[in-house]
């Protein structure tokens, strides 16, 4: 069986002479939950409606479950949530649901597992219009659930939601990804991405500028070491940790930052205190995503 539910190969859309989305290649593989992330107008949204045979690419092609988007049966395989839900604010939640069950020829019984499945049972019965912005969007993944599909697309799922709603949509995307669900969303924040995507694709500029997983987009780990006399401690974090930069901080205290890969740092520490050398600080640290990020649009500039 073919482990890729989304595979795109060179996937172009040209609106006039300008490409919205730019010879697009991602894999999104059964099981994981895949952020598509880039900025505003990076080309997230065509992308995805190319996935879902919403928009006729100009170029390249996408397979869905092995199958041509917007196809019977990749449609059946598909839920999503793209552009906000449209939803009847005086039926209930579960009366909205059940519209869409019949629409797409579900049982009744459907509606009522998709919003357990969302959290949002208790408040079933009661008004789309009174529910918050959280729930209007876990009402719309709900909708998308309906039937079973094998794959959820959810476009900007956190989108104008509060701190609390974002931790709720987030907990909803990891519980679902537990029980199994393959789930292709985008995003614009990295921090969000960080926490509950397996992997990453990064677009700029209409063009896929890396695929891989978050520790991946990260790169190598950086060792910081404050410490005086400099000159002293140079040869030993050098020893430690191959090529080294020195710097100063706002004290005008040396700092010696080298890739952390493979780096005995207690070793370290005792020869630098051995050999005399006041240490400051010693910290291991991740690159952030948001540096990470920066240069990749800047690059792509
Ligand atoms: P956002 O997060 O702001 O929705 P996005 O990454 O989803 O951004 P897209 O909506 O795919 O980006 O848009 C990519 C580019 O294509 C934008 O410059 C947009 O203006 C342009 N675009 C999208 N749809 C059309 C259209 N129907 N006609 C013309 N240009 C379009």
């Amino acid at each position: 069986m073919d482990d890729n539910i989304v595979s795109t190969d060179r996937l172009t859309k040209r609106y006039g002479d300008r490409a919205a989305a730019d010879r697009v290649s991602l894999t999104v593989r059964r099981g994981e939950v895949y952020g598509f992330l880039g900025p505003n107008g990076a080309g997230k949204t065509t992308t995805l409606r190319m996935v879902l045979g919403l928009v006729k690419p100009s170029g390249g092609s996408a397979l869905v479950h092995g199958l041509r988007p917007g196809s019977p049966e990749a449609l059946r395989r598909t839920g999503s949530l793209i552009e906000g839900p449209g939803f009847f604010p005086y039926l209930s939640g579960l009366e909205n649901l059940r519209v869409v069950g019949r629409y797409r020829g579900l049982g009744r019984s459907d509606a009522e597992e998709a919003l357990e499945r969302v959290d949002l049972a208790d408040r079933g019965k009661d008004r789309f219009r009174t529910y918050s912005l959280g729930m209007k969007q876990r009402l719309g993944v709900a909708a998308a659930l309906m039937g079973r599909p094998d794959l959820l697309v959810l476009d900007e799922p956190t989108n104008g939601l509060d701190p609390a709603g974002m931790a709720s949509m987030r907990r909803l995307i990891q519980d679902l990804s537990s029980e199994g669900q393959t789930v292709l969303l985008s995003s614009h924040l990295l921090a969000e991405v960080q926490q509950c995507c397996h992997r990453v694709g990064v677009i700029v500029d209409g063009r896929m500028s890396f695929e891989g997983t978050v520790a991946d987009l990260r790169g190598a780990r950086v060792l910081r070491v404050r410490a005086e006399p400099g000159d002293r401690a140079m040869p030993i974090v050098q020893g430690a940790a191959g090529d080294v930069e020195q710097n100063r901080d706002e004290d005008g205290r040396a700092v010696l930052t080298a890739d952390a890969a493979g780096v005995d740092v207690p070793a370290m520490v005792r020869k630098l205190v051995a050999d005399g050398v006041d240490v400051h600080s010693v910290a291991v640290q991740e690159r952030s995503l948001e540096d990470v990020f920066l240069t990749m649009t800047e690059a792509g500039r």
